[in-house]
Protein backbone atom coordinates (compact mmCIF):
# COMPACT_ATOMS: atom_id res chain seq x y z
CA UNK A 1 0.00 0.00 0.00
CA UNK A 2 0.93 3.32 -0.44
CA UNK A 3 1.22 6.45 2.60
CA UNK A 4 -1.30 8.32 0.49
CA UNK A 5 -3.63 5.83 0.17
CA UNK A 6 -6.89 5.66 2.77
CA UNK A 7 -7.87 2.31 1.85
CA UNK A 8 -8.06 0.09 -1.18
CA UNK A 9 -11.22 -0.34 -3.07
CA UNK A 10 -10.18 -2.86 -5.62
CA UNK A 11 -7.08 -4.99 -5.39
CA UNK A 12 -4.67 -5.61 -7.92
CA UNK A 13 -6.26 -9.33 -8.05
CA UNK A 14 -9.93 -8.60 -8.33
CA UNK A 15 -9.18 -6.16 -11.56
CA UNK A 16 -7.35 -8.75 -12.91
CA UNK A 17 -9.88 -11.12 -12.92
CA UNK A 18 -12.66 -8.70 -13.91
CA UNK A 19 -10.94 -7.59 -17.23
CA UNK A 20 -10.46 -10.96 -17.92
CA UNK A 21 -14.50 -11.66 -17.60
CA UNK A 22 -15.37 -8.53 -19.63
CA UNK A 23 -12.78 -9.62 -22.07
CA UNK A 24 -14.22 -12.82 -22.32
CA UNK A 25 -17.99 -11.69 -22.79
CA UNK A 26 -16.68 -9.05 -25.65
CA UNK A 27 -15.06 -11.60 -27.40
CA UNK A 28 -18.27 -13.71 -27.44
CA UNK A 29 -20.66 -9.97 -28.25
CA UNK A 30 -18.63 -9.08 -31.00
CA UNK A 31 -16.95 -12.06 -32.68
CA UNK A 32 -17.02 -11.73 -36.31
CA UNK A 33 -17.07 -8.15 -36.08
CA UNK A 34 -14.68 -5.07 -36.92
CA UNK A 35 -14.01 -4.10 -33.96
CA UNK A 36 -11.86 -0.78 -32.73
CA UNK A 37 -11.32 0.17 -29.28
CA UNK A 38 -11.29 3.75 -28.62
CA UNK A 39 -9.06 4.39 -25.14
CA UNK A 40 -9.54 7.91 -23.61
CA UNK A 41 -6.26 8.69 -22.23
CA UNK A 42 -4.52 9.01 -20.27
CA UNK A 43 -7.06 7.84 -17.90
CA UNK A 44 -8.26 4.59 -19.78
CA UNK A 45 -4.80 3.61 -21.14
CA UNK A 46 -3.93 0.94 -18.48
CA UNK A 47 -7.38 -1.13 -18.53
CA UNK A 48 -8.05 -0.33 -22.33
CA UNK A 49 -4.37 -2.24 -22.77
CA UNK A 50 -5.01 -4.73 -20.44
CA UNK A 51 -8.48 -5.22 -21.94
CA UNK A 52 -7.68 -5.52 -24.95
CA UNK A 53 -5.29 -8.70 -24.54
CA UNK A 54 -8.20 -10.56 -22.35
CA UNK A 55 -9.74 -10.28 -25.84
CA UNK A 56 -9.24 -13.01 -28.04
CA UNK A 57 -10.50 -11.64 -31.26
CA UNK A 58 -8.72 -9.29 -33.36
CA UNK A 59 -9.09 -5.43 -32.35
CA UNK A 60 -7.67 -2.51 -33.48
CA UNK A 61 -6.84 0.52 -31.04
CA UNK A 62 -7.40 4.45 -31.33
CA UNK A 63 -6.71 7.09 -28.63
CA UNK A 64 -8.25 10.15 -28.09
CA UNK A 65 -7.76 12.79 -25.26
CA UNK A 66 -11.05 14.75 -23.86
CA UNK A 67 -10.71 17.17 -20.60
CA UNK A 68 -12.84 18.13 -18.35
CA UNK A 69 -11.21 17.77 -14.84
CA UNK A 70 -8.24 20.55 -13.73
CA UNK A 71 -6.22 19.36 -11.39
CA UNK A 72 -9.03 19.17 -9.19
CA UNK A 73 -11.42 16.34 -7.96
CA UNK A 74 -14.68 17.40 -9.55
CA UNK A 75 -15.83 18.01 -12.86
CA UNK A 76 -15.99 21.73 -14.54
CA UNK A 77 -18.88 21.09 -16.92
CA UNK A 78 -17.17 21.41 -20.33
CA UNK A 79 -15.31 18.35 -21.69
CA UNK A 80 -12.84 19.40 -24.40
CA UNK A 81 -12.07 16.95 -27.22
CA UNK A 82 -8.19 17.79 -27.56
CA UNK A 83 -7.00 14.93 -29.57
CA UNK A 84 -9.47 13.26 -32.21
CA UNK A 85 -9.09 9.46 -34.00
CA UNK A 86 -6.54 8.96 -36.85
CA UNK A 87 -7.80 6.45 -38.52
CA UNK A 88 -11.29 6.33 -40.03
CA UNK A 89 -13.74 4.14 -37.65
CA UNK A 90 -16.58 4.34 -40.41
CA UNK A 91 -18.66 0.72 -40.94
CA UNK A 92 -16.60 -0.41 -37.63
CA UNK A 93 -17.75 -1.31 -34.26
CA UNK A 94 -16.56 1.12 -31.67
CA UNK A 95 -15.68 0.75 -27.83
CA UNK A 96 -15.40 3.54 -26.39
CA UNK A 97 -13.31 2.97 -23.15
CA UNK A 98 -13.11 5.06 -20.30
CA UNK A 99 -11.58 4.97 -16.99
CA UNK A 100 -14.65 6.17 -15.33
CA UNK A 101 -17.72 7.22 -15.63
CA UNK A 102 -18.82 10.21 -13.45
CA UNK A 103 -21.36 12.49 -14.69
CA UNK A 104 -21.68 10.73 -17.84
CA UNK A 105 -20.64 14.39 -19.75
CA UNK A 106 -17.29 13.24 -21.09
CA UNK A 107 -19.01 9.58 -22.85
CA UNK A 108 -22.37 11.31 -24.10
CA UNK A 109 -19.66 14.37 -25.97
CA UNK A 110 -17.11 11.92 -27.11
CA UNK A 111 -19.79 9.88 -28.48
CA UNK A 112 -21.60 12.68 -30.05
CA UNK A 113 -18.30 13.67 -31.95
CA UNK A 114 -17.89 9.80 -32.74
CA UNK A 115 -21.44 9.39 -34.44
CA UNK A 116 -20.81 11.95 -36.74
CA UNK A 117 -17.86 9.59 -38.71
CA UNK A 118 -20.26 6.70 -38.99
CA UNK A 119 -19.13 3.68 -37.27
CA UNK A 120 -21.50 0.68 -37.10
CA UNK A 121 -21.91 1.18 -33.73
CA UNK A 122 -20.70 2.55 -30.62
CA UNK A 123 -20.96 1.31 -26.95
CA UNK A 124 -19.33 2.38 -24.25
CA UNK A 125 -16.56 0.35 -21.76
CA UNK A 126 -16.27 1.73 -17.97
CA UNK A 127 -13.49 0.27 -15.26
CA UNK A 128 -15.45 2.25 -13.02
CA UNK A 129 -18.65 3.64 -12.38
CA UNK A 130 -19.89 6.11 -9.65
CA UNK A 131 -23.54 5.48 -10.76
CA UNK A 132 -24.95 7.98 -7.96
CA UNK A 133 -23.37 10.74 -9.62
CA UNK A 134 -24.57 10.80 -12.90
CA UNK A 135 -26.31 14.50 -14.66
CA UNK A 136 -27.51 13.05 -17.91
CA UNK A 137 -29.07 9.62 -17.37
CA UNK A 138 -26.59 8.21 -20.00
CA UNK A 139 -25.47 4.28 -18.95
CA UNK A 140 -22.43 2.44 -19.56
CA UNK A 141 -23.21 -0.69 -21.84
CA UNK A 142 -20.22 -2.68 -19.73
CA UNK A 143 -18.88 -1.46 -16.60
CA UNK A 144 -16.42 -3.28 -14.74
CA UNK A 145 -17.12 -1.66 -10.92
CA UNK A 146 -19.99 -0.02 -9.62
CA UNK A 147 -18.43 2.46 -6.78
CA UNK A 148 -19.41 4.49 -4.05
CA UNK A 149 -18.94 8.86 -4.59
CA UNK A 150 -15.19 8.97 -3.52
CA UNK A 151 -12.61 10.51 -5.29
CA UNK A 152 -10.09 7.13 -6.42
CA UNK A 153 -6.85 6.75 -7.83
CA UNK A 154 -4.96 4.00 -9.71
CA UNK A 155 -4.55 1.75 -12.84
CA UNK A 156 -4.95 4.63 -14.74
CA UNK A 157 -6.80 7.44 -12.26
CA UNK A 158 -4.55 10.34 -11.29
CA UNK A 159 -5.09 13.04 -8.68
CA UNK A 160 -2.66 16.13 -10.25
CA UNK A 161 -1.35 13.59 -12.75
CA UNK A 162 0.07 10.88 -9.56
CA UNK A 163 -0.50 7.68 -8.80
CA UNK A 164 -1.57 6.25 -12.29
CA UNK A 165 0.70 3.49 -11.76
CA UNK A 166 -0.45 1.71 -8.81
CA UNK A 167 -1.77 -1.90 -9.43
CA UNK A 168 -5.27 -1.27 -7.28
CA UNK A 169 -7.81 1.07 -7.09
CA UNK A 170 -7.71 2.85 -4.15
CA UNK A 171 -8.80 6.03 -2.02
CA UNK A 172 -6.73 8.94 -1.35
CA UNK A 173 -6.14 10.60 1.81
CA UNK A 174 -8.08 13.40 2.33
CA UNK A 175 -4.53 15.03 3.62
CA UNK A 176 -3.34 14.84 0.04
CA UNK A 177 -5.93 17.36 -0.91
CA UNK A 178 -5.36 19.54 1.60
CA UNK A 179 -1.26 20.04 0.46
CA UNK A 180 -2.89 21.25 -3.37
P1 LIG B 1 -17.52 12.50 -16.25
O1 LIG B 1 -17.35 13.29 -17.50
O2 LIG B 1 -18.33 11.23 -16.42
O3 LIG B 1 -18.05 13.35 -15.12
O4 LIG B 1 -16.10 12.10 -15.71
C1 LIG B 1 -15.28 11.27 -16.36
C2 LIG B 1 -13.85 11.65 -16.08
O5 LIG B 1 -13.69 12.28 -14.82
C3 LIG B 1 -12.98 10.43 -16.02
O6 LIG B 1 -12.43 10.15 -17.28
C4 LIG B 1 -11.91 10.83 -15.03
O7 LIG B 1 -10.85 11.46 -15.73
C5 LIG B 1 -12.54 11.85 -14.14
N1 LIG B 1 -12.95 11.29 -12.84
C6 LIG B 1 -14.21 11.15 -12.36
N2 LIG B 1 -14.22 10.61 -11.13
C7 LIG B 1 -12.92 10.39 -10.81
C8 LIG B 1 -12.26 9.81 -9.66
O8 LIG B 1 -12.85 9.38 -8.66
N3 LIG B 1 -10.91 9.73 -9.73
C9 LIG B 1 -10.19 10.19 -10.79
N4 LIG B 1 -8.87 10.07 -10.72
N5 LIG B 1 -10.76 10.73 -11.89
C10 LIG B 1 -12.12 10.82 -11.90
MG1 LIG C 1 -10.73 11.13 -17.91
MG1 LIG D 1 -7.67 12.66 -14.55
Amino acid sequence: MHEDIKSVLITEEQIKKRVQEMGEQLSKEYAGKRVILICLLKGAAFFACDLSRAMSIPVRMEFMVASSYGDGTTTSGSVAVRLDVKDDIAGMHVLLVDDIIDTGLTFARVKTLLETKKPASIKTVAMCDKEDRRQNGLEADYVGFTIPDEFVVGYGLDYAGDYRNLPFIGVLKPSVYARA
